[in-house]
This record gives structure tokens, sequence and C-alpha cells, in this order.
């Protein structure tokens, strides 16, 4: 790997090795050996952390059976950063797992207020054609994919399983208040049930599950582990494995937000506008030009060469001559930006290219 990649637990923005000592995520570094074909992003960080994912890499090394959550909650757009998640789908989908993927229309109403037509339209137009054109064939016959308000098992197992978890335990993890309404505190049991039906015997019984989520979705998966300690006897469950990404810094320098455009690269943006965002994205560059020749930049600060990492390069000895080049300051920022920039152009071009079609598939999915 060599020193030249960004290090997650060097953060500015998030504490991960707080995040790890706290709730007790392992790094993935720790595991990424035994992975005989690992995903760049594993490779380079992005996914810095696990739970049980030593007892998953046997299965991915030899094509054997396991499955893969990855809901998704149909409330604002879809930017740049969710490609990463789209990028695993597609390694897990290789690798011979079986990926489910629900819509969490009773979330995005229960949390959000968001009515189930409007969440339904959304999941197709956004998230579904999206998911498509990044390259994941959700008409694979190991892809399942639901609408939890539709999906009959999925709303008798949350029934089920709300019977062995209270008020208190919720409230402990999620904060949540006596005014808290009761469809609110029902979505996570729905997600808990999500995470858990591919192991029912409608879908085959027990068997190891991977969830690749951020670090602030951990929360629910310390849930599910412990609500499936308490159905073990009946149903076998075993508790399932879990991986961490970072997120991808917004253009301004803080979070990447799905409704605030100044921030994020959605992936409904033009060729043009996403070129543009590039550009006006904050750099790791130095005051002056001269200060950036004699000391260099700092990429480990950049989002530029965050994109690069994350999404635009797939090839790390290319990556690494941008890595040094910047820090021996014989690359400068506006150069580099004009290269990233054409390259997340042509990204869109190709997304644009297959939008259409995309669509139409996604529209026979619900
Ligand atoms: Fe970032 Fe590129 Fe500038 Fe380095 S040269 S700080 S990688 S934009």
């Amino acid at each position: 790997l060599g020193d030249f990649l960004i290090d997650p637990w060097a953060s500015s923005s998030v504490d991960y090795d707080k995040l790890v000592n706290k709730f007790g995520i392992k790094k993935f570094s720790s595991v990424l050996k035994d992975i005989e074909d690992p995903l760049p992003l594993m490779k380079r960080g992005v996914i810095f952390g696990h739970r049980d994912f030593e007892k998953i890499i046997p299965l991915v090394n030899k094509n054997k059976e396991f499955a893969v959550v990855s809901g998704m909650m149909p409330s604002g757009k879809m930017h740049i950063g969710h490609k990463m998640v789209v990028d695993q789908l597609k390694w897990y989908l290789k690798k011979g797992g079986n990926l489910s993927l629900p819509i969490a229309d009773m979330e995005s109403y229960g949390a959000r207020g968001i009515d189930f037509n409007q969440a339904k339209e959304m999941a197709v137009t956004e998230y579904l054609s999206n998911y498509i054109a990044l390259g994941l064939d959700l008409t694979d016959e190991n892809v399942l994919v639901y609408l939890q308000s539709e999906h009959n098992p999925v709303k008798n197992l949350a029934f089920e399983l709300s019977k062995k978890t209270n008020f208190n335990e919720l409230k402990a993890i999620y904060g949540f208040s006596p005014s808290t309404s009761i469809s609110h505190l029902y979505a996570p049991i729905v997600q808990v049930a999500d995470i858990l039906l591919p192991q029912i015997e409608e879908y085959g019984g027990p068997k190891h599950v991977v969830v690749p989520v951020g670090v602030d979705q951990d929360p629910h998966i310390r849930l599910t582990r412990d609500i499936s300690d308490k159905f073990k006897s009946k149903y076998g469950f075993i508790p399932p494995s879990s991986t961490y990404h970072r997120f991808l810094t917004g253009l301004t320098g803080g979070k990447m937000s799905s409704s605030d455009p100044k921030t994020a690269i959605y992936l409904n943006d033009s060729p043009k506008e996403a070129e543009k965002k590039v550009k006006s994205a904050k750099t790791g560059g130095r005051e002056s030009l001269e200060e950036q020749k004699k000391l260099g930049g700092c990429p480990d600060q950049c989002v530029v060469y965050e994109m690069l990492v994350y999404h635009l390069i797939d090839d790390d000895a290319e990556l690494k001559n941008v890595y040094e080049n910047c820090k021996n300051g014989t690359l400068l920022c506006g150069e580099c930006k004009t290269i990233t920039a054409e390259k997340m152009k042509k990204f869109f071009e190709k997304l644009a290219d297959k939008r259409e079609k995309s669509l139409e598939i996604a529209k026979t999915l619900l």
C-alpha cells in the first residue's frame, strides 16, 4: 500500500479512532491481507472498519453462499459519495453474494413524513435508476429489491422482533423522547428485520450476512446483533457482519449533503455542472503559488484528491504519482483540478448515456 494514500485514522473531520475504541469496530486493515481480490476502496482505507468481517472473507474468496443487505431510504438526492456503496455491491455480487436491497419507505414515512407514493417514485427515478446506471445489475437472479411497505415477510418479522425490544433500549441507542411517534420508533425494528430477513427459512435459513454502511448507521447494526441473539434459539440467526466506510468530504470541506447543492455533486447533475463543481472544490493547496512550489500541497486535506481516491482513478500507480507530485510541488492545484474535472465530466457523460435505459429497467422492478 505504501504510505502515499490517505490515512483514515488521521482524518480531520471524523475521529475514526475514537469510533473504533468506543464502539468496538475493528480496523479493516487487520483483515485486508486475507482478501484475495480486494476492492480499491478497501486497499485505500476508504472502508476503514468492520465487525466480524473475517467470517465473510472465506466465503468471498471461495464464491460460497452469503448475503449482503444494503438499504436505501428515499429522502433526498443521490450524490457522488453514494457511488461507493454501489461499487461495493457490484463487488459482492461478483463474489457470489445474494444482494437484498430494501427500500426503506416505512422509515422515510415514520422519520421524515414522506408519503409512500412519493417514496416509491423517488426510489425508482433517483435511486434504482442510478444504481443501474452505475453498473449494478438489479435484474440478476441473486438480487432482491423490495419496498418495506409492500413486503409482508419483512413486516411480519419486524412485528415479531419488536416483542423483545422495549422503549428504553431504543431510547438508549437513538435518544428517542416520549413525544417520538410510534411509527418513528418502529422504523429501526423494520430495518433490523431487513437485515435478518435473508436468514429466515423462506430465504434459505441461517447464513452469514454483511452490511456495508457508513459509521452513522452503526446503531442499527448493534441493535440488530442484540436482537439476533434474542431470537437465536428460534431462527438460528448468525449476528450480521458489517463494514464501515468513510464519508466523502463535501465540496466546501464539510459534510456532503443530499439537500445542499453547494456541497455535493448529484448523480443527476449534468456533465457540465459536475465539471464546474469539481473546479469549485476546496483543495489542500497553499496560500500562494510560490509557497506551493516550495512546500508542496496537502493531498490528505484535499477534496479533489479524495475524489480521485474514491472514484476517479483505479490505477494505484497513477494515484501515487498525483500524491507525490502534489507533495513535492510539481503539480499545482489549477492543473490538478482541470484534470480531475475532466475525468468527472467523462464519468458523468457515461452516466447520462445510460440514464434513459436504466430508468426503464428501474420502473419494472417495483
Ligand atoms: Fe489537491 Fe491536486 Fe492541489 Fe494537491 S495539487 S492540493 S491533490 S488539488
